[in-house]
């Protein structure tokens, strides 16, 4: 049966039987902070069963895409672990429960598969129950399992909690036994391999409080509502009933595992036996490459672009792996992904037909960190291949510990590689020199942490100025100037003219940098001076610092406070922060909803966006977007800000990264019908205050992320008047139109290089002629026709060899002849030195000749040779240096 004919059946089966079903929650786990990928089914349906929220339905049911990143390390090597995997789940949120959950399961197990069931042999199905799960071991029982088949299992195995307070209670998973052929007999508490856990049944009917581990707490009592969460492995029941060993052999996975094979010509299934501790490493690494592979389509399809931190990070460790799989399996022929993720994909899109439809994009990104890896493997390659040959010159047999590490730290290099490349070359290596250093590092990147945190001593003053009255209030989005009182100096009791101080108000139109926007400047008028406001931050949230200058006067604690910021300033960095938006919506038109923002800077009439997108956005597009948003200023479109809940805010389509909690409450900023964001910046009122917006570049900052500078209102368009100026002076130069001023610059330079062509053509011809004369003026040295001259001032080093050669062609081929000729340039002489067949029948070489003259330096056969790196002024002895050697 294929697995989504196993899907197909399960969601039946649950909607058949009341269920809703709830379309998957994308891989990234946004709304919750300690998690970087879901991994159950039931992470989305935490607020219900937490009651934060009232579930729409009283059961759901779902098929939920999931990552384990702690289970990579077991990939091929269990019969049962994958990276990525389909979770089958079905939920009751106050209704059924224990009884339900048991049923329901069975009967999809056991049904026989012409009416529609999974048709598993009921003799071969084991149940494990928490230990003292009496009640669950009743229903087992009635259901028709035989007391020596339900197994009683501790809390480690049998009993679910999220590790907080909340909801807690038993579970019983469901176990198919595979048989002898597998492993040992006993249950699944003797081999969990031969009876393979498919399904997990969790009855939520416990409240814990005093949660010290996953192990121990208190339970305090009863859940009012009982609450049903049930997983069930989709490729592990899709390997049960394909009747393959493992997950890595069923449908949606075996044709990458099949190509890699064919690729690096490994015959996969080499092992005699099933079970899977007993695989050659081989299969393994095959079984590696297909989980990774595919999880990687995945994981790129929903949003995530390898990179350096958190889900970028594990997507990047997940490529990287499967290519240094195939390269330990022998591949080398460049690039292996471009043929392994379309079979991924062919394999996925039945299921999820985006990742057909975004493979464009989803395989910009994994092509390009492949080639970015494979590009550090070439720098390390070298550099570790310098390494040998050094420890191999010296004698030695074991490549340096700091070599290792260098590579490691500079290049990315893994040190399993080193060990492998070193061991070829029939080297070891210094793994506990490499060990000490890596374990220095880490301690010195924690000192380092450490000391950040220390140094920010000040942090105290921060708190202590927000608890004596509380968070400060900004009342810069609805005017400019304001009243108040300074509540704080920071540490300071008094500060006078010339010095520097941090100034904490009761409340303040003044913009602390955030989100990218620059901090507003002004003045600050006090009961007796005045002081003007170089900068504006946030240190802890809710507590405003002006960082200013005193310019007049004295500042003390308790002093009214008349606060007045730079209103130019304001608006100038207000359009540019308005811009942003418009530009990000538009290029989301554009790109699609994948061009996310990943940064930017809203300055006084510029701003830089940044934001996610695998390649070069071409000039057209870029040309295009800025159309549309200079479309939109002519809209002269109304902006507006309001709180709304997080929810809402989603619900309306706001662009934001959800990444807060729950029911928090946002500012959300809309231009019109156009643009919607959450943001806590400041705007312009209109989309005409814009006036004019100019994108002046776009350029790559980082594997994945672009970057665009705009400039915004009068400075776009004094840009633009001095650009018409620069035009307008270039046509009156060449004479044309300033349209055409492109196409003659472009000819003038074509011009003018055929003319530095014709120039050289005609030098070396110059040279040349000489070169008959030369010939003819061979002095007779011992019986050695011999011509030593120096090359006229400028000739080119290519002109000289040229130059020694024509000479020696002129001069009659029964005449032993030596032709030497010096040139300088850049303050030093070269010499080149020519021998002709018969003189080197005479047993002379150019190249000794030149070496001799250069006392070893330089190079060449006995036909040509040269050298040089002498001061100009010895040119003469090279000649008569050579002369003398004949
Ligand atoms: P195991 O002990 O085998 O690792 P588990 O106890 O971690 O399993 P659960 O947390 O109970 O598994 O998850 C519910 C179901 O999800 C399991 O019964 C199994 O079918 C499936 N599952 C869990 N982890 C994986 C994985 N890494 N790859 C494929 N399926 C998995
Ligand atoms: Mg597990």
């Amino acid at each position: 049966m294929r697995t989504a004919e196993i899907k197909r059946r399960f969601l039946n089966h649950f909607e058949t039987n009341g269920h809703t079903v709830v379309p998957s929650a994308p891989l990234p786990a946004i709304a919750d902070p300690n998690l970087l990928f879901i991994n159950a089914g039931m992470v989305q349906f935490v607020p219900f069963f937490l009651g934060q929220r009232t579930p729409p339905y009283a059961r759901a049911t779902s098929v939920q895409k999931c990552i384990r990143t702690p289970d990579i390390d077991e990939v091929g090597k269990t019969s049962r672990h994958g990276t990525f995997f389909q979770m089958n789940g079905n939920f009751s949120f106050g209704d059924y429960f224990k009884e339900g959950a048991i049923k329901l399961a069975w009967e999809l197990s056991t049904k026989p598969v012409d009416q529609g069931g999974f048709g598993l042999d009921p003799e071969k199905i084991w149940a494990t129950v928490y230990l003292d799960d009496d009640e669950a071991i009743g229903i087992w029982k009635r259901t028709g399992l035989p007391a020596e088949r339900i197994v009683r299992r501790g809390k480690k195995d049998n009993f679910w909690s999220m590790g907080i307070p909340g909801p807690a209670g038993p579970c019983s998973e469901l176990y198919y036994d595979r048989g002898d052929a597998y492993g040992k007999s006993g249950g699944p508490e003797v081999d969990e391999d031969r009876y393979l856990e498919y399904w997990n049944l969790v009855f939520m009917q416990h409240e814990i409080t005093n949660v010290k581990s996953k192990e121990v707490f208190d339970i305090v009592g009863d859940l009012p509502n009982k609450n049903i969460d049930t997983g069930m492995g989709l490729e592990r029941i899709a390997s049960l009933l394909q009747g393959v060993d493992n997950l890595y052999e069923i449908d949606e996975v075996k044709p990458i595992l099949a190509k890699a094979a064919e690729l690096t010509g490994k015959r996969y299934g080499q092992a005699v036996s099933h079970v899977a501790a007993e695989s050659h490493p081989d299969d393994v690494r095959l079984r590696v490459i297909a989980d990774h592979v595919r999880t990687a389509l995945m994981v790129i399809s929903d949003g995530v672009i390898p990179s350096n931190e958190g889900r970028g990070y594990v997507l990047r460790r997940i490529l990287r792996r499967a290519i240094r799989s195939m390269r330990l399996l022998g591949w080398q022929e460049g690039p292996a992904l471009p043929l392994l993720l379309p079979i991924a994909r062919d394999c996925m899109a039945p299921s999820y037909p985006e990742v057909a439809e975004e493979y464009d994009r989803i395989s910009q990104y994994a092509y390009g960190e492949e080639e970015r890896f494979l590009q550090t493997l070439n720098a390390g390659t070298t550099i570790l291949d310098l390494a040998v040959t050094e420890t191999k010159a010296t004698g030695g047999r074991l490549l340096a510990g700091d070599k290792a590490f260098q590579l490691h730290d500079t290049y990315g290099f893994p040190i399993d590689l080193t060990l492998e490349i070193a061991a070829e070359q029939g080297l070891a290596v210094d793994e506990d020199g490499f060990r000490r250093l890596m374990a220095e590092q880490r301690a010195n990147a924690k000192a380092d942490a450490k000391a950040r945190k220390t140094g920010h001593a000040d942090l105290s003053v921060y708190r202590a100025a927000l608890e004596d009255g509380g968070p400060v209030e900004f009342t810069g989005y609805r005017e400019t100037v304001r009243e108040s009182r300074v509540r704080s100096l920071l540490g300071a009791k008094v500060a006078g003219e010339g010095d520097e101080v941090s100034l904490v108000l009761d409340a303040t139109p003044f913009y602390a940098e955030s989100g990218g926007q620059l901090a507003d400047s002004g003045f600050i008028t006090l009961g007796g001076g005045r002081v003007e406001v170089l900068d504006v931050q946030s240190p802890l949230p809710g507590l405003i610092v002006h960082r200013a200058r005193v310019v007049a006067g004295e500042v003390h604690p308790g002093d009214t406070a008349f606060a007045e910021i730079d209103i130019d300033r304001r608006r100038a960095v207000s359009r540019a922060h308005t811009a942003t938006h418009l530009i990000h919506q538009t290029m989301r038109n554009f790109l699609g909803e994948s061009a996310t923002q990943a940064g930017s800077l809203n300055a006084p009439g510029r701003l830089r966006f940044d934001f996610n997108t695998p390649a070069a956005v071409p000039a057209s597009v870029l040309h295009d977007v800025e159309q549309q948003v200079n479309e939109v200023l002519l809209r002269d479109l109304t902006v507006h800000a309001f709180i709304t809940s997080q929810e809402e805010a989603r619900k309306i389509g706001a662009m934001a990264l959800f990444g807060e909690k729950y029911g928090d409450e946002v500012r959300v900023v809309e231009v019109g019908d156009y643009a919607r964001e959450l943001c806590g910046g400041t705007h312009v009122e209109r989309s005409a205050q814009l006036g004019l917006v100019k994108i002046l570049s776009e350029a790559s900052v980082g594997s994945g992320v672009r970057r665009v500078e705009a400039l915004v209102g009068l400075d776009a368009f004094s840009h633009l008047a001095r650009e018409h100026l620069l035009v307008s002076r270039l046509a009156e130069l060449f004479r044309v139109p300033g349209d055409q001023v492109a196409d003659r610059v472009e000819q003038t330079v074509a011009q003018l290089r055929d003319a530095e062509r014709e120039l050289e053509k005609l030098r070396t011809q110059v040279v040349l002629a000489g070169a008959g004369a030369l010939a003819e003026g061979a002095r007779d040295v011992h019986g050695i026709a011999f011509v030593g001259t120096e090359a006229p001032e400028g000739t080119s080093a290519n002109e000289v060899r040229t130059l020694v050669q024509e000479i020696r062609g002129r001069i009659p081929a029964d005449r032993p002849a030596v032709v030497a000729v010096t040139a300088r340039a850049g303050g030093k002489a070269s010499l080149v030195v020519a021998v002709n067949a018969a003189g080197k029948d005479r047993g002379l070489k150019a190249g000794d000749l030149v070496k001799g003259a250069l006392s070893g330096r330089g190079g060449g056969n006995a036909d040509l040779a040269q050298g040089g790196g002498v001061p100009a002024a010895e040119a003469p002895n090279l000649l008569t240096a050579v002369e003398k050697a004949l």
